[in-house]
């Protein structure tokens, strides 16, 4: 089977076509492109980004995201980790909000600074 989808790993948005069976891709201009196609059909990964409650902060909430990608069907489950958390301010930008979530190698980090109020 053919499946087709844009690589995301820069803005040139190459349109590849990747063969599921022999994991061959088409269309990309570079290797990344490749290894994203085969990725993609094999074993798709995300990096997640979302945003966590801060207590007595001088904002409610906190932008946050895995430090790395993690495996597409973990989101909804890492997502109900990030919804659970009750962060007391101050948070440090790049702090480890949760450590190997899931037991995965990924962790979810603060990407913003919030001082208390
Ligand atoms: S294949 Fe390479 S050039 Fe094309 S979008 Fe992906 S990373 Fe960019």
């Amino acid at each position: 089977m053919i499946r087709e989808m844009v690589c995301i790993n820069c803005p040139r948005g190459c349109q590849i076509k990747v063969d599921t069976e022999k994991l061959t891709v088409e269309g990309n201009f570079c290797p990344r492109g490749k290894a994203y196609g085969i990725a993609e059909v094999t074993h798709p990964v995300r990096t997640l980004t979302s945003t966590a409650k801060v207590n007595h902060g001088v904002i409610a909430r906190v932008s946050v995201k895995t430090d790395q990608p993690i495996p597409k069907e973990k989101m909804f489950d890492v997502m109900k980790e990030i919804n659970r958390l009750q962060l007391e301010a101050p948070v440090a930008l790049g702090q480890i909000l949760i450590p190997h979530v899931l037991g995965l190698e990924a962790n979810v980090i603060a990407t913003k600074e919030v001082k208390k109020a």
